[in-house]
């Protein structure tokens, strides 16, 4: 069995971006900005962003962290919002999820200009990947198809089965499987999928985005099938996917881990859309 290891694929990624940045530093160009905005003291969103600024800062790019207090009102947070969009000396804006109840996240995230949207949840960006033309795209779909690459996997001709239907993980995943760039044969199945191992079953790359802790046992793959879990689930073991990894990995021909896997690329992919975003507006990419 193959371990997809997406924390070395992802030290690699941010380490390309990192040579990319300091070349165009030192040609005079400004650092690139992302702006990272955290409505209460969740403790797992607080990780989440302070990892987003390490990973930042190894890569030269400058971000911060705008924490707004447990409370805040819609109108304040879309001040804020309107505030970093105006800025010129910032690429990137993501508003880290959940928020607190109150807050509605779509109206937020449709707040972002789409060319500083770099979780690729926007509308606008949302629509452009439905419709196969070049946007940002989210993080952590763009991420698991970059590392199925890395590790010489390709999709096209195949069987996906993409268990989550969500907006910012199975969906797009969905989608992006079924473009012609990865010209796979796409089911999504969700909590109203009538019989879900047979499904998986079928399934020659199976993607696993469901957040249920260990809910799909190797008596739901076929040999061979290349498994991306994608699930974070807290465990009082400690962090675990959606899949039985000990049990697949017996029976799986490649298998991503958790934590290790679908993560790391995560942020890396923030990463490059930041830099993206930045070159662009530099004018460095068309
Ligand atoms: P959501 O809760 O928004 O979506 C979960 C999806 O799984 C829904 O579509 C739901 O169906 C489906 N589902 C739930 N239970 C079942 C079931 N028993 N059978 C079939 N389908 C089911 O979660 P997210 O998409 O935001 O996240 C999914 C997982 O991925 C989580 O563990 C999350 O922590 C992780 N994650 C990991 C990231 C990373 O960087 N590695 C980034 C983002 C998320 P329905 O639509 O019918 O409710």
């Amino acid at each position: 069995m193959i371990l997809m290891d997406g924390k070395a694929a992802a030290a690699g990624i941010r380490q390309e971006l990192a040579t990319l940045v300091r070349m165009e530093v030192a040609r005079g160009m400004r650092a690139p900005g992302l702006a990272v905005v955290l409505v209460g003291d969740d403790p797992a969103s607080q990780i989440y962003v302070r990892n987003k600024q390490k990973a930042c800062a190894e890569a030269g790019i400058h971000s911060e962290a705008h924490i707004l207090p447990r409370g805040t009102g819609q109108k304040e947070l879309l001040h804020l919002l309107d505030t970093l969009n105006a800025r010129t000396d910032i690429d990137g804006i993501l508003v880290q999820l959940p928020l607190p109840v109150g807050l509605d996240a779509a109206v937020c995230t449709g707040a972002i200009a789409p060319d500083k949207d770099v979780d690729g949840f926007h509308p606008v960006n949302m629509g452009k990947l439905a419709l196969g033309l070049p946007c940002l795209k989210p993080c952590t779909p763009a991420g698991v198809l970059r590392l199925l690459s890395i590790y010489g996997f390709n999709p096209a001709g195949k069987k996906a089965v993409v268990v989550g239907r969500s907006n910012i993980v199975g969906m797009p995943l969905a989608l992006l499987l079924a473009q012609k760039q990865f010209n796979a044969t796409v089911t999504i199945c969700h909590s109203g999928t009538a019989d879900l191992k047979r499904e998986c079953l079928a399934a020659d790359y199976l993607f696993l985005a469901m957040g249920r802790p260990r809910a799909i046992g190797a008596d739901m793959i076929h040999e061979g099938c290349i498994v991306v879990d994608i699930g974070i689930n807290r465990t009082p073991g400690g962090l675990c996917g959606d899949a039985d990894f000990e049990a697949m990995s017996r029976k799986a021909a490649a298998m991503t881990p958790v934590p290790g896997g679908a993560g790391p690329m995560t942020i890396a992919m923030l990463l490059e859309n930041t830099v993206f975003s930045w070159r662009q507006r530099l004018g460095l990419v068309s």
